[in-house]
């Protein structure tokens, strides 16, 4: 029985410092499984279809956070809106402009994060730093009364030479300090630093991580 997810999930949860939020990664993942961590104690999950989310948020109980770590469409905040605990990938203005109004319409105030583009791949979406600092300065950006930034994500390149991922998790600490800075200095909501998957979790815990994203380390291969 030591494969079980539950195990994975206790093994990796008693290896990483308490006080990293670990966001188990569910996305594919049928009810069966989904069932099987929540009665083994998993009570944070991560999902990146906004349809997906919402369906087992309303088949599981409600004692769950849950992550939204995907690319959001604007027509799918909809969906998420009224339970979502954090959104984890806000990669343009337009996209928060939305996200507030979906927070205004649940009488909510919806947690985000800044995805910034760290990797070298093109297929990674994310913001340049000069484009939030951009919206950030804005009158537009202090309307928003229904959204909060939290602090900001990124994904390294996938790869297997740790220098490369190393540096460019550099690089979104980096880019954190500079927005805290110049933007949230006195906001206490401002202090997460998502990053780290399954393949590169260590490294981002070393290089300053505050919350890691790990599915397949846990549920095994996604089909
Ligand atoms: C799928 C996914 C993860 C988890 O990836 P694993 O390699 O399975 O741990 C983390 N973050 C995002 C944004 C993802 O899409």
């Amino acid at each position: 029985m030591d494969n079980t997810l539950i195990n994975k999930y206790q093994k990796l949860r008693n290896s990483i410092p308490k006080e990293i939020k670990l966001i188990a990664v569910s996305k594919t993942q049928p009810m069966n499984i989904m069932e099987e961590a929540y009665a083994g104690g998993i009570r944070i999950f991560g999902e990146n279809k906004a349809l997906d989310l919402r369906d087992k948020y309303e088949a599981l109980p409600k004692d769950i956070e849950w992550h939204f770590i995907g690319h959001l469409q604007k027509n799918k905040i909809k969906y998420i809106a009224p339970f979502v605990s954090l959104i984890h990938g806000v990669d343009s203005f337009d996209l928060l402009k939305e996200i507030d109004k979906f927070g205004q319409k649940n009488n909510r105030v919806l947690n985000c994060l800044l995805q910034f583009h760290i990797a070298s791949e093109e297929t990674k979406f994310g913001l340049a730093i000069d484009e939030a600092v951009d919206f950030l300065k804005s009158p537009d950006f202090k309307s928003l009364k229904n959204i909060c930034i939290c602090g900001v994500m990124g994904m390294a390149t996938y790869t297997s030479n740790d220098d490369i991922i190393r540096k460019e998790f550099k690089d979104l600490v980096n880019i954190f300090k500079k927005i805290k800075s110049d933007f949230f200095a006195n906001q206490e909501s401002f202090k997460d630093i998502s990053m780290g998957m399954s393949g590169d979790f260590a490294l981002a815990i070393e290089e300053g991580s505050t919350m890691v994203r790990i599915g397949s380390s846990i549920f095994g291969s996604r089909l």
